[in-house]
């Protein structure tokens, strides 16, 4: 109340707060969206490995007080690709929706089941100690994938590969937990699929290991996570930079750095290392072209390449484009080629050798001396440059034979008016021996390891005189 004189007057004030609340609902709207979108997977509605992994750790850390036990189900339909290859998005898309809604439904009360992404799916069953309790419940889960589907005029079939892991009898962390059920999945695919797999310690020492490598690589590769080290190359006479070697590593998501030894191989086997050897190049020429630029002295960049990169009927196009794209100078390139790889196909890899040459890119004979190479071949193809195998020089200057062979490539370059260089070199035995038998260049860990992109950096900036 107020007064107006003696007069009592009732005053209210009366605001209009729809819009506030309209603005309040909104706000609530939009949390809840967000919150959907970080946590609930939109094409099935199920939670999405974020949510379920958070799930899983907050299970991991009440259990300090609490002995819990759970079993962690991954679950990858079986020949899916096919389907949404040959049926198309949209019926895939409903296939999981399908597989979703039959997941709930198949699950007991207090299991979760997630979408990890793709045809992947994850469930949890607590509290359930005894196999035989989790073996029925994998089965029904099976069961009633097996049935039926009725997709727009399609009849469909679709079956499931399960791989399971157990808490805390496999082991105590869910990335670890996770990465078990996935590899028991895979023993499930190799047993023909529809069917479920417990985890076992030997598998991951095992052929699935190679499986699962594969997929990592392919993945990999498409994510780019990979790094190039780069390793000196020495003039003795001076003691000089002269250029220096790309090598790959891997950083894997989980196992951290891999050295090209754990997967080159793999990469060639499944053909993926053309990928992998233009994924350097390119890295690897933007680095060196930098360091031009800044004006520092990097020499020569050597490139290992695979027989199937160099066959790759966009090698040499690529290889331009990336040369016009960096201003590298086709003179800063060497191309390292296995002598093994060289002489089983000596007459193929000579018209891109050639052509490399042409361009003015010096070719290099890697591990020369482990591959029997021929004569008659050795000179046919445009070679610049042999790289003397690390394990001759192991045994330099004790070996008499080591000794011989060594001095025999030495000679036999300076015939073929090639260059020489020695790998491999990890003392100052080795390096002066290597002078005495007229070998001036080398590589190896009495210079140098292979070096991160920093490291080399800082390595060109301590040279302070110029190449010779
Ligand atoms: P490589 O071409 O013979 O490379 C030399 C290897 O010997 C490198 O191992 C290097 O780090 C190592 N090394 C160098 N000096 C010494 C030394 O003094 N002592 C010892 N013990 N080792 C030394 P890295 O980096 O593990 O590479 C292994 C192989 O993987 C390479 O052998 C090469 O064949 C292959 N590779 C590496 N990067 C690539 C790539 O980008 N593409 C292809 N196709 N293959 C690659
Ligand atoms: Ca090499
Ligand atoms: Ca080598």
């Amino acid at each position: 109340y107020i007064f107006l004189g003696n007069r009592k007057i009732l005053y209210v004030v009366c605001q209009d707060i729809t819009g506030r609340k309209k603005m309040q609902h909104m706000l609530v709207e939009q949390q809840n969206e967000l919150y959907v979108q970080a946590n609930i997977d939109t094409l099935t509605g199920l939670a999405n490995r974020t949510f379920f992994m958070s799930k899983v750790e907050e299970i991991l850390l009440k259990d300090n007080k609490q002995l819990n036990t759970f079993s962690l189900l991954f679950l990858d339909l079986d020949n899916f690709k096919q389907i949404n290859d040959s049926l198309g998005h949209q019926v895939g898309d409903m296939v999981l929706k399908t597989v979703a809604n039959r997941l709930k439904k198949s699950i007991t009360e207090n299991s979760s089941v997630a979408r990890l992404g793709g045809d992947e799916f994850l469930i949890i069953i607590p509290n359930v100690d005894n196999e035989k309790e989790i073996i029925n419940q994998m089965k029904k889960i099976l069961t009633v994938i097996e049935q039926k589907m009725s997709i727009y005029h399609y009849t469909l079939y679709i079956s499931a590969s399960i791989g399971v892991s157990r808490y805390p009898y496999d082991n105590l962390a869910a990335e670890n937990l996770l990465a078990y059920a996935d590899t028991a999945m895979y023993l499930s695919k190799e047993k023909g699929g529809n069917t479920y797999t417990f985890y076992t310690p030997d598998m991951t020492e095992s052929a699935y290991n190679e499986l699962i490598m594969e997929r990592d690589l392919r993945k990999s590769i498409q994510l780019g996570e990979f790094e190039v080290y780069y390793q000196p190359q020495m003039n003795l006479l001076n003691e000089k930079l002269i250029g220096m070697e790309a090598l790959v590593r891997w950083r894997h998501p989980t196992l951290g750095l891999l050295s090209p030894d754990m997967f080159i191989s793999l990469a060639e086997k499944t053909g993926l290392i053309v990928e992998l050897d233009f994924f350097v190049m390119d890295y690897a020429m933007k680095q060196v072209s930098t360091w031009y630029a800044q004006g520092l002295n990097p020499g020569k960049l050597a490139l290992n390449m695979s027989m199937k990169g160099l066959e790759y009927s966009e090698f040499i196009p690529r290889l331009s484009k990336m040369l016009a794209m960096c201003n590298f100078e086709a003179q800063w390139l060497e191309i390292e080629m296995t002598e093994t790889m060289l002489m089983q196909n000596p007459d193929y890899s000579i018209v891109t050798l050639n052509t490399l040459h042409e361009m003015g890119i010096t070719i290099a004979i890697d591990d020369f001396g482990t591959g029997y190479s021929s004569l008659s071949y050795l000179k046919q193809l445009p070679i610049d440059k042999l790289k003397i195998d690390k394990s001759f020089i192991d045994d330099i200057p004790q070996d008499e034979e080591a000794v011989t062979l060594v001095n025999t490539i030495i000679s036999l370059g300076k015939n073929l008016h090639m260059d020489v260089l020695a790998e491999g070199v990890e003392n100052k035995n080795q390096r002066d021996y290597l002078l005495v038998l007229g070998c001036s260049k080398v590589q190896g860990y009495f210079y140098s390891k292979a070096l991160s992109a920093e490291g080399m950096q800082s390595f060109l900036q301590s040279q302070k005189t110029s190449i010779i």
